[in-house]
């Protein structure tokens, strides 16, 4: 059986995915692994134990297959900075992206003309996910552990590192750490310096179809037999869209799992000030641009878990949306913000905050729940919307995550963005992405297989419902507006209020 591995290093497991040169997976092998949060606001993991779960989920597909794989390639989550020394062991915890420690530093740099050069030239968002403001902080409160520091790595490099024995990063992960200049392939100097550090305290940039023969003779030892190529590849998000085939201008990608996010593939990076969308790097010729939610499914769980009762069954969860289903378009004028846990892109407000609005003694606990779904699908509109300033008119998107399992929320999707929309079958599109890249970068193929979409489940927006949607998305954004100062005095405290 000739099969190529792709695996996905994310924030909550690993995962090892046997995919055929058509482009079609067929067996995966997932390790699961926490976080700690020993403050609010910390975010960590433990490298090495990351290291293990993906030695034994690679271990494990091979044993599915029973067949070594032709190449391997590794997609993973973007934004993690560990401190290491000169043989790549960690000098304290992994800070993920989740990590939130260096808020502060991340609104400084937003309201400085210098912070906006730096956005746009390096194409991360200045938002505390970024290595850029991890540094920045580490500098200022951890001034010990920065100066001890060998190198500042990512989670990737800390695991090519165990295969290989060399600081290598490549420019897909370079490109979201808010250090690295996306034109120019190269790490940015005026990052460099906002963060205090020189280019020798980073690995060496790579393209993502970067591949070494693995040798058995190196102290990872058997993970693969000797001389598999691995190609590095790209980041999560990126790796998204190459396995939901949307790596080309004019179809999205939009996911709402726990969060949500929209991206177009772009051959040129499509920076937007106002909302600080980003564009990382899939390849020489490709950007992946735009911008990530919080709150995608995690405000509808919210919801049902709070006035619907504790965790729902897939009957349960049928139920409930077959309720929403009955109310009509637009909630009879209410509309929700959904931003439970502060919103990144297009306000970038962590002080921002959950609203309903427009609620008269005709609501039930029913047009709240549909205006909670419609709220999230209004927070993915106003990325789509920034996105679409600059990118290829986009003519279809294709949607991932837990909420496709529900044709309303799908439905209300399509005629809130106006789009078509396609679901994608894949469950792990990045592992899916990350052995495209390094299928061709093998010489395997050629060009990207288009992978398969499902031709039952496309969605069409409905025009009625379209002209109700625009009114309320009209409500939806002038009401942040609105209400942003009251937010930001309620989140500083009592005393801001009189
Ligand atoms: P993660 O990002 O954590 O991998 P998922 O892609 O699994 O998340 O999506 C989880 C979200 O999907 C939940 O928060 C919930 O809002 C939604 N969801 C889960 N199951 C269903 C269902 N049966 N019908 C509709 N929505 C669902």
């Amino acid at each position: 059986m000739e099969y190529v591995i792709g695996i996905d290093i994310g924030t909550g497991s690993v995962k090892a995915v046997a995919v055929d040169l058509k482009g079609t997976s067929f067996a995966e092998s997932q390790q699961l692994y926490g976080f700690n949060s020993p403050q609010p606001g910390y975010h960590e993991q433990d490298p090495e134990l990351i290291w293990a779960a993906f030695s034994a989920s690679i271990k494990g597909i091979i044993h599915k297959v029973k067949t070594q794989p032709l190449t391997v390639g590794l997609s993973s989550a973007m934004h993690s900075l560990i401190a290491v020394d000169e043989d790549c062991r960690p000098l304290a915890p992994m800070m993920t992206w989740a990590d939130n420690r260096s808020s502060s530093i991340a609104k400084r740099l937003r309201a400085t003309a210098e912070g906006m050069a730096i956005y746009k030239a390096t194409g991360t968002p200045l938002h505390a996910m970024s290595p850029l403001c991890k540094l920045i902080w580490l500098k200022e409160n951890d001034p010990v552990l920065f100066h001890k520091a060998y190198k500042f790595i990512g989670i990737k490099e800390f695991i090519w590192h165990k295969l290989f024995n060399e600081f290598v990063i490549d420019h897909s992960i370079a490109s979201s750490t808010g250090l690295f200049d996306i034109v120019n392939h190269t790490w940015h100097p005026a990052s460099l310096k906002m963060a205090g550090i020189t280019a020798k305290l980073l690995s060496l940039p790579v393209p993502t179809g970067h591949t070494k023969k693995y040798d058995s003779n190196l102290p990872s030892g058997d993970i693969f037999a000797p001389g598999t190529p691995v190609t590095i590849a790209a980041s999560d998000g990126c790796t998204a869209n190459l396995g939901s085939n949307a790596d080309k201008p004019g179809i999205a990608a939009i996911t709402i799992g726990t969060s949500g996010a929209v991206r177009v593939a772009s051959n040129k990076p499509l920076p937007n000030e106002a909302a600080m969308t980003f564009s990382y790097i899939l390849d020489d010729q490709t950007y992946i641009c735009g911008g990530p939610i919080n709150n995608g499914g995690i405000a509808m769980q919210w919801w049902l878990k709070s006035f619907s009762g504790p965790e729902l069954s897939a009957t349960e969860y049928l139920d409930v949306f077959k309720q929403i289903a009955a109310i009509p378009a637009g909630s009879h004028g209410m509309v929700f913000l959904p931003y439970l846990t502060g919103e990144r892109a297009p306000i970038w407000d962590s002080e921002s905050c959950g609203t309903f609005f427009g609620v008269q003694l005709q609501h039930t606990r029913d047009h709240f729940s549909r205006a909670v779904l419609e709220g999230i699908c209004f927070a993915l509109k106003d990325v789509l919307e920034a996105v679409q300033q600059n990118s290829a008119p986009i003519i279809q998107i294709n949607i991932s995550g837990g909420f496709v399992k529900s044709e309303v929320w799908v439905q209300v999707l399509a005629d809130i963005t106006g789009k078509n929309l396609a679901v994608v079958q894949s469950e792990d599109a990045s592992a899916v992405g990350a052995a495209f890249i390094a299928m061709k970068a093998n010489g395997l193929i050629s060009s990207y297989p288009a992978p398969a979409l499902s031709s039952e489940q496309r969605y069409q927006p409905n025009p009625a419902n379209a002209a109700i949607y625009a009114k309320n998305f009209w409500i939806y954004r002038q009401l942040y507006q609105d209400l942003k100062d009251t937010m930001h005095k309620v989140s500083a405290g009592n005393d801001q209020i009189s």
